[in-house]
């Protein structure tokens, strides 16, 4: 028996789910809390988490957050184990699917040893998974990909508009 048991049974798939793992509230207090104390960015220790696909699954013991390994923003960078993002100061214009620090809370997009939920107890954010059970997830990671259009209609379209 492992805590990871239940991702091999048959479950809803996350289009039904909503993105939220955090309440608003306790998002935007413990946010004013980090920008009281000072300068923010240097809490980032650059691992990257937050830059990769996660996936918001019902747990039957409740919803879970899972970081997908390999499935990072096109504009992340590595040096090493340091992740830095390419488009950092411009992302809003540039990767407009990034996200603030306040969805990433109430998304919980943070990883466990990230500086900006240190202190937050109610705080549930990514988790990772062992790699051999990544394979019970690639349905949520395509319709996470494909989003709300048929792969059929997107290939259909491309076949006929692009240019060679
Ligand atoms: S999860 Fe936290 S520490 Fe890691 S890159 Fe994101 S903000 Fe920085
Ligand atoms: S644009 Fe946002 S998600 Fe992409 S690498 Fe930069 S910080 Fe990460």
């Amino acid at each position: 028996m492992s805590e990871w048991d239940w991702l091999a049974e048959p479950r809803a798939t996350v289009s039904a789910c909503s993105p939220w793992m955090n309440p608003r509230r306790d998002c935007r207090r413990h946010l004013r809390g980090l920008l009281r104390a000072g300068d923010t960015e240097s809490l980032c220790r650059r691992c990257g988490d937050c830059c990769h696909l996660s996936i918001k699954l019902p747990r039957p013991s409740g919803p879970v957050r899972i970081l997908v390994p390999g499935l990072v923003c096109k504009f992340l960078r590595w040096d090493g184990d340091t992740a830095t993002c390419e488009v950092y100061e411009e992302r809003a214009a540039k990767a407009p699917w990034c996200n603030n620090t306040e969805n990433g809370l109430m998304m919980g997009l943070y990883t466990a040893g990230c500086g900006y939920v240190q202190g937050a107890g109610w705080y549930r954010g990514s988790e990772r998974i062992p790699d051999e059970l990544l394979p019970h997830l690639l349905p949520e990671v395509r319709e996470c990909l494909r989003g709300p259009f048929r792969s059929e209609d997107i290939e259909r379209f491309f076949r006929r508009w692009e240019r060679p």
